[in-house]
């Protein structure tokens, strides 16, 4: 018999509860498809004369205030934070990555979890991008990036010969060779819809082909053609698996709008996809840095108002300053946390490295007035200490700081498109940002 009670001792508990279940989300009820109208865009205020805005994406796991920033988890973590803290420095949402999770784990097993939100312990929205950039970037477009600076750049930089090829787009899909074991693979509008299903983010994005700015313009053509199919197979299927799963919330499938630089291209795939029953929109595809906000411009042109734009793989900061501008709602950039991890951080006064050796007796904080975890807490020199000795939490605190303050960021653009001072809020923070012609 336990006789701690008697003996007077407080008996300790040291092994760690379950987790509790986290909320049900909304819309779900057992034996019935998701309830679509569990998903939804609230226009709130506008800043005037284009098409920025700001409002509120209703989703089965709450609610997004846009415009707002989206970290991306691509493995269904965010690399060294945990979701906890992601949660308590803002994040509203997370994007992870179908074509990742769909060769590894395996959509099954986060099906068997109950989905994303189960499997990572994150009761917030969540979006998977289609898988349709990492299969075709083995191919054609092996090095790009999506919001690319072209110049000074050849084609054979961006574009992979033939024999380094890993992956060959037809009509139907895409033939690869998996990164992970060499075996061959198909993926295909149908394909993507069933791992996105399967993995049950609240937002999910069609499978569009991806093109680079060296690709001739009949071939951009072609492919804002075979876009269009995909995004017709997509809708079809995702209609079939959402009658089909019962008992789980509705997903929302956004349409993606490819064109590369061509304003005649991008209004056609625009009005083509705003032609589908889509929930939302992506805006992908090659853009040419200097012209990104026009491109988001020419395309909300042909979008209706009331449903959310997404503008996939952003780059820097001064890019979410021309995309909110020009009409996106959420934005997702990989850069914060990548930097991160080799000491680079993003403050109001530009982007610097934490590594360097000036950094090694600063005991101030990374910014003097962030309100992250990080910045109450540590100093420069113990961050750089400890990137320096490859220390794990380095990168954790690092990353902290930087997802903190895109998260931030936003929360003062939208607050800037609210107050009526958008305009004045942009220009002095890129002025002061890129003061010292800091990059990022
Ligand atoms: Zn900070």
């Amino acid at each position: 018999m336990n006789d701690s009670a008697s003996s007077g001792t407080e008996q300790k508990t040291i092994i760690p509860q379950a987790q509790p279940k986290l909320p049900a989300p909304l819309g779900a009820a057992p034996g019935t498809p998701g309830d679509r109208s569990a998903f939804g865009f609230e226009l709130k205020a506008r800043i005037p004369g284009k098409h920025g805005r700001t409002g509120i994406i209703h989703t089965p796991h709450g609610t997004i205030a846009t415009p707002a920033f989206v970290p991306v988890a691509t493995q269904a973590t965010m690399k060294a934070v945990l979701p906890e803290q992601m949660d308590s420095l803002g994040a509203q949402c997370l994007l992870a990555n179908a074509f990742h999770l769909f060769e590894r784990p395996g959509e099954d097993i986060i099906d068997a979890a109950g989905g994303l939100n189960e499997f990572m312990h994150w009761n917030k929205p969540t979006f998977t991008d289609s898988g349709g950039f990492q299969v075709l970037s083995l191919g054609a477009g092996f090095k790009k990036t999506l919001a690319m600076d072209v110049e000074g750049k050849k084609s054979d930089d961006v574009i992979a010969s033939g024999k380094n090829r890993l992956a060959f787009v037809d009509d139907k899909g895409v033939t690869f060779k998996s990164p992970l074991n060499g075996a061959s693979k198909r993926f295909s509008a149908e394909i993507s819809m069933q791992i996105q299903h399967k993995i049950g983010a609240d937002i999910m994005f069609a499978f569009d082909e991806l093109t680079t700015l060296m690709n001739t313009r009949h071939y951009q053509e072609r492919s804002v053609e075979r876009t269009f199919r995909w995004a017709q197979r997509c809708l079809t299927e995702h209609q079939r698996l959402t009658a089909q799963r019962l008992g789980k919330p509705y997903q929302a499938l956004y349409g993606v709008v490819q064109g590369a630089n061509y304003e005649d291209l991008r209004r056609l795939a625009a009005s083509q996809v705003a032609s589908l029953d889509f929930d939302g929109f992506g805006i992908g595809g090659a853009i040419e840095k200097r012209i990104i906000g026009q491109i988001c411009s020419w395309i909300c042109d042909e979008l209706p108002e009331n449903k959310p734009r997404h503008v996939l793989g952003i780059a820097a900061v001064d890019d979410i300053f021309a995309c909110v501008e020009n009409g996106g709602d959420t934005f997702d950039c990989v850069a914060p946390a990548r930097t991160a991890r080799n000491g680079a951080v993003y403050t109001h006064d530009g982007r610097w490295n934490v590594k360097r050796s000036s950094m090694r007796t600063d005991f101030r904080p990374i910014e003097e007035n962030c309100d992250c975890y990080t910045c109450r807490n540590y100093s420069r020199a113990y961050i750089c200490h400890l990137l320096h000795a490859r220390e794990m939490t380095g990168a954790t605190l690092t990353t902290i700081h930087n997802e903190r303050f895109f998260v931030r960021l936003l929360d003062e653009i939208r607050d800037s498109i609210d107050g009526g001072y958008f305009a004045d809020f942009k220009e002095e923070t890129l002025a002061r940002f890129y003061k010292d012609g800091s990059k990022g």
